[in-house]
Order: C-alpha cells, then structure tokens, then sequence
C-alpha cells in the first residue's frame, strides 16, 4: 500500500488521471491539466487506433492542412514526462472501466461521436447509400474504411444536409484530384478520384438558406473551385419574416446568405462540373435501380416558427425525384455507448453536468468519471471549442479534489496498464512509436510529393514499428 497519509495531487501521491481518446478534445483535456499550479499528477492517455490525434487525422479534410497544424501543439504536450500515450487499446475491451476506475483517480472519456446520425427513410441502406461519415474516413485513410467501397462512376450523386461534413464530401468530389496530391489523401482514394465520373452533386437542406449550417469559408472554398459551377435557385432565397430578421440580425446566416445571393447573379457558367444547393428539400426515399441506388425522392417543404423563434420544416406535399447514382447521407455524428459508462441512447451522449458523469441513483462510481468533447456536448463545433469545453470539466476536476481524501492505489499501480495488456496479447502504441510511424509516413510522402503518405493497414503500421525500432538500435 502507498502514501496513504499524503494528500492527492501531492509531489508524494500524484493524481493518477485516465484519458479516454486521443482526438481534440481529450488533448486540450490532457494540457490544461498539466498546465495546473501546485498539483502534482500522472496522465495516462488510451486510444483504440493505433494512431493519436483522432478527428484531425481522420476527419479533416484532406486540403485543410492548415487545420491539421494543431497537431503541434498536441505533440508538445505528449512529450510531457507525466503523460503517457497508449495507442491501440479500446476501453471497453482490452482494459474495463472498472480496471480504470480502480487504478485511477480520475477518467476523461474523450470519445467523441463515432457513428451517425440515421434518416430513417426506405432505400437507406441500399447498395450506393453512404454515410459521410465512411467517405469521410475512407478519403483519411482510416483502418476500419480502407475496405469501402464507393462506385464513383455515376454522374449524378445527393450528398443529404449542409452542414460542414456536407460541404467537405461535396468538395472531395468536385474537386480536380490533381489539387489533392500533394495531401495526406489516402491513396487509395486518389486513385478512385482520379477515375471518378462525377459531374454533379445536388446537396440536399431540408431548412431555408438562412438555416444552412455550413460556414462561410466552407461554402465560398466551394464557390472557388476552379472548373466548378456553384448554383442556387432563385426561389429557395425568398425568405420569410422570421428568416428574414435573422439575416438581419448578421453573422454567419448573413454571410452565408448574401453569398448565395451572389451566386444567383452570376448564374451557371457551363462548367465541367457543378454544384446545386437545394433548399426547402427532404428526401423522402432513395429509390433502387438493378439492386442499387438510381433516383431520390424529395419533398419540398416550408418553415413553421415555434414562439422560441426555433424553425423546423413541415411537407408540403408537393414530391419530386431525381436520378442519382450515389448518395451520401451526412445529417450529423452521434456517439457510440462505452460498456461500463452511463449513455443517453436519445441524445447519443453520455449524460453529464457540466462535465461530470452522471450515474443513475445507486450506482456512482467510486472513482471520479468526468466527459469532454462531443460525447459531453454533442457533434458540433470547430476544432477549437473543444479547449473551452475541456477547461469546463478540468474546472469541475479541480473543485472535486478539494478536500477529497487519498484513496490509496495498489502498489505498482504505474505499471498495471501495461502489464495488464500484455497478459492479453495488446500491444500498445507508444507516443515514441508513433513518432516513426510518423517518420515512416512523411518520408513515403516525400518520395511521392506528398505531405504524407499514411499507413493504412495496422499490419504494415506492426511491420514497420519492427523495422524502425531496429533501425534504432532498440
Ligand atoms: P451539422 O453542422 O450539425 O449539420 C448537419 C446537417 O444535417 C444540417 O444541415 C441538418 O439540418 C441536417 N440534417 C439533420 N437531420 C436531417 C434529416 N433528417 N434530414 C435532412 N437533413 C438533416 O453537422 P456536421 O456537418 O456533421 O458537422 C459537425 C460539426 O463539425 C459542425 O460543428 C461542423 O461545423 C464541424 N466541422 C467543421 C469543418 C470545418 O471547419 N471545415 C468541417 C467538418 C465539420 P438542420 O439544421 O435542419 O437540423
């Protein structure tokens, strides 16, 4: 037994402090602890894929490279000697909650919203129907989507929503390939660009422009692109009262609106490819053709105003459809449950007070369990909401230290992790393995005038940590 008499975040019984999940959120968690006056403390950071950095590997965009620089700031704070990187391990189950809530004196679960959304209409799930979310890892080059399948020979394809998911699939798709070589696009998915025979993507708002989630950098990238059409039709910008006010009002409604304004003015220019917003418009049905995707069918809708001044759209009967070869679905993330952690199945998060787990009555945990990022306030927001969001729960972390007794952790609790998955066959991923896989993936890229060429495939990711750690001597 150890230090028993000494108080928690003490020089002799540091806070022992679990993170679960690399991405943003749990990064911004990690440094703002460590940013922490007088307190003494160990963080130990577990991640399921091999590789750190979540969202900003495998969801940003490939030609964002200037959003993917945060990752610097990730990396200083790895190199930390209190924090260690346990890349490769699922929590849930390669090590318990419970294994956790007993080696550690606080948890972060920094997860984020790995799955989507649904619209809940027939032909969902037909052969062609994608979500964003698979096209968007796929493009990243991300394990568990190297294998997808996306037939880019249609002419024609619906991407559902606009929001910023949205307008980067629309993006990747119109997008001479040529512009994305020079990226960390997966090569794979280069290659089916470079053969793709898409003309034309009709994205789909089931509110008015004014609605629209997309930001105003994101549409104008769209309204930029070399070759491409952005059109808009005149009858979706005729607003009313309520969205006119809101314009009104500025910010970003405004921005967005009096762009697409612009667009109307300029008209189509014949370009070789094109991008059609249209608002006011749900589908209705994805419609097969010889056992895949062929039309959409839609309903136009029109606003209705609650007293809260909140909008939502109602079906005006009046339907029409389109031939389609492809459609990808991007209406939102929503999380996946962490066996052993509470999880709100409505909301897709784990419930929480201002970052603080709740558990049912009766079945608190004995160890502090605290939730940042998309999990604690659901799947929006930029990169950088996620540093405020996290300096909320670190707060909360702080306030539940004070006055709370040692509970005395077992002896060489430092080591368990390790030694716990080494008896079950799990080989973490240290942030020193990282950095040359990391090596290993800029020098590929350099050969092919890449930023980076990422390793797909957690067998080569093994091959190679082999090769580079006999490289050094190790
Ligand atoms: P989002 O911004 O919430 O957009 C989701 C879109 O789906 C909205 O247009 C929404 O319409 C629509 N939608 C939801 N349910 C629908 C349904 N049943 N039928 C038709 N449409 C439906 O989510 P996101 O695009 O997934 O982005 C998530 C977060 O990541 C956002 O904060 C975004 O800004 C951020 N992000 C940023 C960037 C960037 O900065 N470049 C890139 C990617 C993502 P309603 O508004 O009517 O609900």
């Amino acid at each position: 037994m150890t230090n028993r008499s000494f108080p928690i975040g003490s020089r002799e019984r540091p806070l022992q402090v679990a993170i679960v999940g690399s991405g943003p959120s749990g990064f911004y968690t990690a440094d703002t602890l460590l940013k922490q006056k007088d307190l003494h403390l160990k963080v130990d950071m577990f991640e399921r894929m091999a590789m750190p950095y979540g969202l900003v590997r495998y969801g940003v965009a490939p030609d964002h490279q200037k959003t993917k620089q945060v990752i610097r700031i990730y990396e200083a704070t790895a190199r930390d000697s209190r924090f260690r990187l346990f890349g490769n391990v699922r929590v849930g189950r390669d090590l318990q909650v419970k294994e956790l809530q007993e080696h550690y004196d606080q948890i972060v679960y920094a997860v984020g919203c790995e799955s989507d959304r649904r619209l809940d209409i027939p032909g969902e799930d037909l052969s062609g129907s994608h979500t964003a979310t698979a096209f968007v890892a796929w493009y990243n080059g991300h394990p568990d989507h190297r294998e997808g399948l996306f037939d880019l020979s249609a002419r024609r394809v619906a991407v559902v929503g606009v929001g910023n998911v949205a307008m980067d699939v629309t993006r990747v798709l119109v997008q001479d390939p040529q512009a994305l070589a020079s990226t960390d696009i997966a090569e794979h998915a280069l290659q089916a660009l470079r053969k793709s025979a898409v003309e034309e993507v009709v994205v789909l708002g089931r509110r008015g422009p004014v609605q629209a989630k997309f930001t105003p950098k994101e549409i104008r990238e769209i309204g930029d692109l070399p070759g491409v059409d952005l059109a808009v039709r005149t009858e979706d910008l005729e607003l009313d009262p309520f969205s006119r006010s809101q314009v009104e009002k500025g910010g970003f409604a405004r921005r967005n609106y009096e762009y697409l304004k612009e667009q109307v003015c300029q008209g189509a220019r014949g370009r070789r490819r094109r991008v059609r917003l249209r608002f006011f418009t749900s589908p209705v049905a994805i419609l097969g053709k010889q056992g895949r995707v062929g039309s959409v069918r839609m309903e136009r809708n029109r606003l209705v105003w609650d007293e809260q001044g909140r909008s939502r759209c109602v079906g005006t009967g009046v339907f029409e459809s389109i031939d389609v070869g492809l459609v990808f679905r991007s209406v939102g993330y929503r999380g996946i449950p962490i066996p052993g952690v509470p999880f709100d199945e409505r909301k897709g998060l784990i419930p929480n007070a201002a970052g603080r787990v709740l558990r049912p009555p009766g079945q608190e945990a004995a160890t502090s369990e605290y939730v940042v990022g998309w999990i604690k306030r659901g799947p929006s927001g930029l990169i950088g909401a996620n540093r405020r969001d996290s300096a909320e729960t670190v707060r909360g972390m702080m306030e539940d230290l004070q006055g709370r007794a040692a509970r005395t952790l077992p002896e060489g609790n430092h080591e368990v992790p390790e030694r716990l998955l080494m008896e079950r066959g799990v080989r973490p991923i240290r942030f020193r393995d990282w950095r040359l896989i990391d090596e290993e993936e800029r020098e590929r890229g350099r050969s092919r005038g890449k930023v980076r060429d990422k390793i797909t495939d957690p067998e080569e990711v093994a091959e190679v940590l082999k090769k580079r750690r006999c490289g050094e001597g190790a």
